[in-house]
């Protein structure tokens, strides 16, 4: 068997894995990435990009429906209609688009790549199988970056075609007439949002008391408003038991939160429950002694496993799986590797929702920052009182600054409303510097524009907010 050597390898090339390769090459280190599916991973084959498209896509067919009419633009004679199959190729397209630089970046930092399947054989070497036969590759540091895959649940068995995960759902080439969700975290609500707004009858199976679990009620408020004008029925407390084909429908059976049993009609059912970290088949088994944390790999700040020259990174080793921090794992690990004295050092890592309107957090909620004992300020600005968001016709939703009553800083920031995405990287900066309340407040905002929301928002909770009303002082 041929054997090749290298003093890094990357297991998978998802934004943990195609960041820390590349970084690895441009620090000097002789690297390997191995991906047996798709380089640019979940996220920009099946997860974050595809799914992105495809909203984005609805969300303006949904405006041509309504709002842009509001404003007065006037369309021509005939209803405006949706071609799911033009929308799958051009969004296949910005996958081809991303997936291609990927390569090209991995290529041109001078790391080299190789398709197959990677499965340790001891610390230190891996057998990779080819299309060309097994490939022995020995590394002096190995990385694991393989990422995660839907759960799938009993009574919905993936391989029906009328249950689908995540990445079936990101392939359709028709709009389902009626969608059963079964999971309202932020993946079925974001998809189940999307096939709304292009026609689909909606319902969300929720086991939890509110659809996106852990967020602010304020935010559920705004959010479940929306659901409702949209036509997405939501169900709470409620849990799926199975379903039957039966009058040329699946009929679904669920446990309602009285405890009563319920079935709803649909033609295709999204299940999005979670995702499971992929530990099996890459060999785990041949590193005696790996220390797990239930079912993720345990690392420390390093990145690094309990085996040495063993590392781990993203959905793999840990909660919150998400794109950016597995990326952010990816850039310390090739530091770590490279011999730089560096190690995970941040704050908070911010979370998205690309439902309508966008959810955004950084840092503490504030429910979590009560939880944990701080004596908070709240500050909290309407888009509806923001000059900018009245103009783009999208004013539903709000700001929310938590501070430290102690010493003023920011501890968390909450946006629901428009551009949350990209408003809330402002916040995060705040928190991760641990800036003061008036390091936001007294930075000039430019007009108008929504950011003016997180200046104006961060004002209320000091008490100095000019375009919404303070609190009374006690
Ligand atoms: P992955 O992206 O899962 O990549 C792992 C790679 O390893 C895969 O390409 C796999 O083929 C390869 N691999 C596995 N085993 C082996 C092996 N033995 N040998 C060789 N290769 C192997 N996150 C966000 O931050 N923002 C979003 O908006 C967002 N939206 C999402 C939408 C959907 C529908 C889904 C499903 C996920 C979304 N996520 C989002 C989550 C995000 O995709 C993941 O957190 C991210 O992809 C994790 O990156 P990773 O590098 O750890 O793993």
């Amino acid at each position: 068997m041929e054997t090749r050597e290298y003093q890094a390898v990357v297991i998978g090339a998802g934004p943990g894995g195609y960041p820390a390769a590349i970084r690895l090459a441009q620090l000097g280190v002789k690297t390997l990435c191995i991906e047996k599916e798709y380089f640019g991973g979940v996220c920009l084959n099946v997860g974050c990009v595809p799914s992105k498209a495809l909203i984005a896509a609805s969300k303006k067919f949904k405006e041509l429906k309504g709002t842009v009419q509001e404003m007065g633009v006037v369309l021509p004679e005939g209803d405006v209609s949706f071609d799911m199959a033009k929308t799958q190729a051009w969004k296949s397209s910005i996958v081809e688009k991303n997936t291609s630089g990927v390569k090209m970046l991995l290529k041109g930092n001078g790391a080299d790549r190789l398709f197959g399947t990677a499965r340790f054989d001891g610390p230190g070497a891996l057998i990779v199988e080819t299309e060309d036969g097994p490939v022995r590759v020995k590394g002096e540091h190995i990385v694991i970056a393989t990422g995660s895959r839907p759960i799938e649940i009993p009574g919905f068995s993936y391989k029906d075609d009328r249950v689908m995960d995540s990445t079936k759902a990101l392939d359709l080439d028709h709009v389902p007439e009626r969608l059963v969700v079964i999971g309202g975290g932020y993946i079925g609500l974001e998809l189940g949002t999307m096939l709304a707004k292009v026609g689909s009858q909606v319902t969300v199976v929720e086991m939890a008391d509110q659809v996106l679990p852990g967020f602010d009620k304020d935010v559920i408020r705004v959010i479940s408003r929306r659901l409702k004008k949209m036509g997405v029925k939501v169900l709470t407390g409620a849990r799926a038991m199975g379903w039957e084909e039966g009058d040329g429908v699946a009929q679904v059976k669920i446990q309602n939160a009285k405890g009563e049993e319920q079935i709803i009609e649909a033609d295709k059912i999204l299940v999005t429950v979670g995702r499971f970290p992929n530990t099996e088949q890459v060999g785990l088994d041949t590193l005696e002694g790996l220390q797990m944390d239930g079912r993720f790999i345990q690392i420390d700040k390093q990145c690094k496993t309990n085996i040495p020259g063993v590392y781990a990174i993203g959905d793999v080793a840990g909660q919150p799986m998400l794109a950016h921090k597995a990326t952010h794992e990816g850039e310390v690990v090739a530091e770590v590797i490279a011999g730089h004295n560096v190690q995970l050092d941040h704050i908070q890592v911010p979370a998205v929702v690309f439902v309508d309107p966008e959810v955004a957090t950084a840092g503490l909620q504030e429910h979590e920052a009560k939880e944990a004992g701080y004596d908070i300020l709240v500050g909290k600005m309407p888009f509806a009182a923001n000059a900018r968001a009245l103009t783009t016709g999208d004013a539903d939703g709000f700001v929310k600054v938590v501070v430290n009553a102690a010493d003023n800083r920011i501890l968390g920031v909450t946006i629901c409303g428009p551009s949350a995405s990209d408003l809330i990287s402002e916040a995060s900066l705040a928190v991760e510097m641990q800036a003061e309340a008036l390091d936001v407040a007294l930075t000039i905002h430019p007009h108008p524009t929504l950011g003016e929301a997180v200046m104006e928002a961060t004002k209320h909770a000091i008490g100095e907010a000019v375009h919404v009303m303070n609190k009374k002082k006690k």
